[in-house]
């Protein structure tokens, strides 16, 4: 593919690759739906936070300005939300309530830890900050608001439990998961009616009156809680406006979730919601369906953690192997994958360190590799705006790294264009760098943080410990060393140190 700039995703309002034309030039208005924040998030989950990073990251890419909206969803979503409407129970309640959720004073010290956990995920694996990280149980009052019009331009209507919005009034709903039919979308929500005043079976909860309920707030409908969908309506259009370009999420979002939040954007604004749908393909793990009775279930912290806690995988190792599918592809998920992914950052780590050895010796003559890796950055990059071909992009990026490892000592021009294609390449796909650590502080011999002082002092001490064959002390020392996040390794070249990369 020619390199137009043009940046192609899969519409699934469309069914097709189609290319993105913002509502403003330049400017890309993206939601993308957060996680519920009922325990961990894992690797699945982030699969899809992955896909909304590497759009936001391809737009910046291409000189697009990005508002990059991704919630918090801390109340309303239903253990069965995803099949059978207003049906079980509040999965932030029922955690409370496991084994895990004893550590926790109440429903919101919960909420909180888990929103905390999800942000240090986050960062782990180098995506980047949302413009805006809504979280809904700060946003009841625009709730509140949205579902009032709702029932006053006749799209929803309440009952003695709840709020419902009115399928029937939103003639297109189903279009987008192609349940148009109404015997299809009758089955999606089976026959569990727990409301006997719901006008049609397919019609949803806005709200659920439940003066139980452990969040609850005062509403003119009485006293309870919003549903799960009505969140993601308010909080895209609060930050991003009526319209926004384009809506992301994982495929299990799209019935009924996605198709419920069109149905009240639409129906609030008289305006089409979103342009583009971007989903996801599910992740299996050893090819299987990932599950916590099966032991395959990986939370983000149970495999970058260090061991014993968890496997004391480099969270860029993870990163990269999570990316390396295709989006819109299912992804088997292995640990040999993992492994390899591992090696090849590891690659791209020796290239860095390489790099700047050969900026610091400066050494004369000609660039003889800048052309090239331009050429290669421009592959990746083609390649991530047809429709986020990560495949590709990670291939033609490995060719710089073949490149200049197999040249080894580079001239201070070389160095150069080699250190602009990797800042290039990382801030593309974001695996090179740990960018949530000032990235002095990940190599050896840096003065420049508080980190690097300290561990340079140690190891002096240390040094010293073993001059005087004092080798219990020496042995303390690396303890303490150790104690502060840093892998120290006793090289040919001398000792050199890293921080280990875990949360
Ligand atoms: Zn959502």
């Amino acid at each position: 593919m020619p390199s137009d700039s043009i940046f192609r995703l899969y519409n699934t309002r469309t069914r097709q690759v189609e290319p993105v034309e913002t509502l403003e030039p330049g400017v890309l208005r993206f939601y993308s739906c957060g996680p519920t924040v009922y325990s961990y998030a894992h690797i699945g989950n982030f699969r899809s936070f992955l896909t909304a990073d590497l759009i936001v990251r391809t737009a910046q890419a291409i000189g697009w300005k990005t508002r990059y909206v991704t919630n918090i969803t801390d109340v309303g979503h239903l253990t069965q939300d995803d099949y059978a409407d207003a049906a079980g129970e509040d999965k932030m309640e029922r955690a409370l309530r496991s084994k895990e959720g004893e550590q926790f004073a109440n429903i919101w010290d919960l909420a909180r830890y888990y929103a905390d956990a999800l942000i240090q995920d986050w960062h782990a694996l180098n995506l980047q900050e949302p413009n805006v990280r809504p979280r809904a149980t700060e946003h009841v009052t625009q709730q509140i608001e949205a579902i009032e019009k709702l029932v006053a331009n006749g799209h929803a209507y309440a009952t003695e439990k709840g709020v419902y919005f009115s399928v029937p009034s939103f003639p297109t709903y189903g279009k987008l998961s192609g349940n148009d039919a109404a015997e299809q979308l009758d089955l999606a929500v089976r026959d569990i009616v727990t409301d006997e005043e719901k006008r049609d079976p397919r019609d949803f909860a806005l709200w659920k009156i439940d003066p139980k309920h452990l969040m609850q707030w005062y509403s003119p409908f009485g006293r309870g809680y919003p549903g799960w969908h009505i969140e993601c309506s308010v909080m895209a259009m609060e930050y991003l406006g009526e319209q926004i370009d384009i809506h992301g999420g994982g495929e299990d979002l799209i019935f009924p979730h996605h198709e419920c939040e069109i149905a009240q954007s639409e129906s609030l604004t008289g305006k089409q919601f979103a342009r583009y749908w971007v989903h996801t393909r599910f992740l299996q793990v050893e090819g299987e369906k990932m599950s916590k009775s099966k032991g395959n279930f990986y939370t983000v912290r149970d495999l970058i953690a260090p061991e014993p806690i968890g496997r004391g995988i480099d969270p860029l190792a993870l990163r990269y192997a999570l990316i390396s599918g295709k989006y819109r592809e299912p992804f088997n998920f292995t640990f040999k994958h993992l492994l390899d992914s591992a090696k090849i950052v590891r690659r791209y780590q020796e290239v860095s360190t390489l790099v700047d050895e050969a900026l610091r010796a400066d050494r004369p003559g000609d660039d003889y590799v800048g052309q090239r890796l331009e050429g290669f950055y421009a592959e990746t990059l083609d390649a991530m705006l047809d429709d986020l071909n990560t495949p590709v992009a990670l291939a033609a990026a490995l060719k710089g790294v073949k490149l200049l490892q197999g040249i080894g000592e580079l001239n201070g021009a070389s160095a150069r264009s080699a250190k602009a294609w990797l800042n290039k390449t990382d801030d593309l796909l974001g695996f090179i760098y740990h960018e949530t650590t000032p990235r002095a502080a990940l190599v050896s011999g840096s003065q420049e943080d508080p980190l690097a002082k300290q561990v340079e002092a140690l190891l002096a001490q240390r040094a010293e410990a073993r001059k005087n064959r004092d080798f219990a002390r020496a042995d303390a020392i690396r303890d303490e060393i150790d104690a502060l996040g840093v892998e120290v390794m006793d090289t040919p070249e001398g000792t050199k140190w890293r921080k280990k990369l875990t949360v």
